[in-house]
């Protein structure tokens, strides 16, 4: 049996359909499923859009946020929750499309693949800033932590024993896309073409797109602080050296020809001091976070289909 994973926010006008149509293809290829949909406390109609799928299917087990934790967040309860042999993950925009599914679960079924990965073949529609933007940030991460996320997705099939595995990560703070890269295991990736969303808009704006960017590095490398180290000691020797001209300035009498030279020390310190001092405050602020303890979401409400119920594994 396999767990269909499906985040949700603000998907009233598509929800619905998208469901039906994963549905379809599953029941068209024998496969035995329950969908886990999460309602990441969406302020449209989702929820009763949901509440009506959950009346008219089976086996759908439907999760309600009192907030909107993020998709992450999302994510995590699905796969806390999920008790099917294996767990597919994919967006309910549907822009990872559902065909891929049945190759998966052949991947993991029938060759042993115990994590099947969705690699963007195509990024869809993008700005050209956009993709400069995805390739920095993949060579980044790249280079702070020695895994390669280019063209990685969330669109993931994970056996029960990975999401076992995966769900003794304690932090509180998860980059799922991260995390399941870095628990290893035998995987095999599949490449698709990201489809474009039908109705509404993405949720991810460029500063919140940074704010994940700069969220998963620090969470996964202590590398900008080995950076700042560097430029310290980078700092330190260039000091040496106007030292040096500073003091044989002033030997010779030219002493109060140095103004530029302070003015530019000021600023260039005072901003690499600041960058540091951010870099640190990030590191602290996720102990602080994790330290805290809070749990990654709260659930307000579930239901369960009424037709059938969910069969467990025992
Ligand atoms: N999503 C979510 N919580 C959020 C934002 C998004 O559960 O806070 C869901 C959304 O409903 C969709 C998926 O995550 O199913 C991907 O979101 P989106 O399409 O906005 O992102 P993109 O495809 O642009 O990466
Ligand atoms: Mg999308």
């Amino acid at each position: 049996m396999i767990s269909i994973i499906l985040p949700v926010y603000n998907e009233e006008k598509q929800i619905y359909v998208n469901v039906q149509r994963i549905r379809s293809i599953l029941l068209g290829a024998k496969i035995k499923h329950q969908l886990i949909i999460i309602d990441d406390g969406s302020t449209d109609g989702s929820w009763s859009e949901l509440q009506r799928l959950a009346e008219d299917f089976n086996n759908v087990l439907l999760l309600k946020f009192s907030r909107n934790f993020g998709k992450e967040a999302a994510l995590c309860a699905g796969l806390e929750t999920a008790t099917g042999d294996a767990c597919v993950i994919l967006d309910a925009d549907l822009q990872h499309p559902p065909e891929y599914i049945p190759e998966m679960i052949r991947l993991w079924r029938d060759e042993g693949y115990e994590v099947v990965e969705g690699i963007k073949a195509t990024r869809g529609r993008e700005t050209m800033w956009g993709k400069i933007a995805a390739l920095t940030y993949y060579r980044l991460f790249n280079k702070a932590t020695g895994i390669n996320l280019t063209n990685a997705s969330d669109f993931k099939l994970l056996d029960q024993k990975v999401v076992e595995t995966w769900k003794t990560l304690k932090e509180k703070d998860t980059f799922f896309r991260g995390m399941s890269a870095w628990l290893g295991y035998k995987r095999i990736q599949i490449p698709f073409p990201v489809q474009e969303r039908r109705e509404g808009k993405s949720k991810w704006s460029l500063p919140s797109l940074f704010k994940l960017a700069i969220d998963s590095i620090t969470s996964f490398s202590a590398m900008p602080l080995q950076i700042i180290t560097g430029l310290g000691i980078g700092l330190l020797l260039f000091d040496v050296v106007l030292v040096g001209q500073t003091l044989y300035m002033k030997f010779s009498g030219q002493a109060f020809t140095g103004f530029t030279t302070v003015i530019i020390l000021i600023l260039g310190i005072g901003s690499c001091v600041m960058i540091s001092l951010g870099i640190i405050g990030i590191y602290i602020s996720k102990i602080y976070d994790e330290v805290k303890g809070r749990p990654r979401y709260i659930i307000s409400e579930q239901k369960k289909s009424v037709l059938k119920t969910i069969r467990r594994k025992i």
